[in-house]
């Protein structure tokens, strides 16, 4: 019965669906071609899809779930007015629903979570037709911290032979990760940023690091994915332009396989309601402790400063 199983678990298994059904939005806005760009700001960019998936995330969760506060990246007056019958999308996935809910979040509440929506990461790159590198992103946070989440891969392709493209990763905290293969870091240190917003900071917190290979690829979904895969040592990130919800589903899987996601500094970023949306002093993360004190320790004082100050 699915009114038994606690709600973390049922949002979770929603959100693998609704995931699923924004990743078909995405490629079908772009085999129709017609991707309506937006410029939000300086190297900041909304398109049909990131307007459409949007409303496809956030009409399915409320419909189901209508106490929970979901806050979604993408703020237009097309995200009102009435959602297609084929967007709004009630199945869940039977697999998570199975999923055993760990104790500390069995009680939780409707009224005690935040989801954050990134509904394309990787903008920049699905204009560029670096489609690989996009993703949907839904993060379920309570009392400020990630505790569940999946990313969502339109483009990946799958095995040679299977018709189905996209694939959905999934994570819950203190139960584990799916949709995946799990394989350790690189043997020598490859650090994963981003591809289009670099900025002097950036560079300079990448040349300290020592690496022996730097991954330049689109959206914080996308980079995680490299580590969770051991495509990737570390993200580094020294720059104020990701928000909580490029953040919180990548940190809540990554949390669930071992690993660690934070500012700069090596602070935890909070996840409530009415936290600031930048994440102001960077990113950081890494798929296991060591590698994370690593990186801590090599950014220098002066320029853990200079994003503080910002
Ligand atoms: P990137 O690693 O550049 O792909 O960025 C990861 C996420 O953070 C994407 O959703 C970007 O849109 C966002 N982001 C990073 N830097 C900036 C910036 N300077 N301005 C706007 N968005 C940014
Ligand atoms: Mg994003
Ligand atoms: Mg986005």
């Amino acid at each position: 019965m699915s009114t038994s199983v606690p709600l973390v678990v049922r949002l979770l298994s929603s959100s693998v669906s609704v995931a699923n059904r924004a990743g078909k939005i995405v490629r079908d806005v772009m085999s129709k071609g017609e991707l309506g760009i937006i410029e939000k700001g300086k190297d900041d960019y909304q398109t049909e899809a990131d307007r459409s998936a949007q409303r496809c995330i956030i009409a399915s969760l409320s419909a189901q779930y209508p106490k929970l506060n979901i806050i979604g990246e993408e703020d237009s007056p097309d995200n009102e007015g009435e959602v297609p019958s084929d967007w709004i999308v009630l199945d869940s996935d039977k697999d998570i629903l199975s999923l055993e809910c760990p104790a500390a979040l069995k009680s939780v509440k409707e009224e005690d979570i935040v989801v954050w929506v990134d509904p394309l990461d990787g903008t920049s790159e699905y204009t560029q037709g670096f489609l690989e590198h996009v993703t949907v992103l839904i993060g379920i946070s309570v009392n400020e911290k990630p505790v569940a989440g999946v990313i969502h891969q339109p483009y990946y392709k799958n095995l040679i032979g299977e018709k189905k493209i996209g694939r959905t990763i999934w994570g819950l905290q203190e139960v584990g990760v799916g949709g995946y293969t799990p394989a350790p870091p690189p043997d020598s240190l490859v650090i994963t940023t981003t591809r289009s917003h670099s900025n002097p900071v950036v560079e300079q917190a990448l040349a300290v690091m020592n690496a022996s290979q730097i991954l330049r690829v689109g959206g914080a979904g996308y980079k995680v994915l490299q580590l969770l895969e051991g495509k990737a040592s570390v993200y580094v990130f020294a720059s104020s332009g990701c928000k909580k919800w490029d953040t919180c589903a990548p940190e809540a899987i990554l949390n669930a396989a071992g690993g660690k996601l934070t500012d700069v500094l090596g602070n935890f970023y909070k996840y409530g309601a009415s936290e600031p949306h930048p994440n102001k002093t960077g990113v950081l993360a890494a798929i296991n402790d060591e590698l994370h004190s690593y990186a801590v320790n090599k950014i220098p004082q002066e320029l853990k400063e200079t994003l503080s100050k910002k």
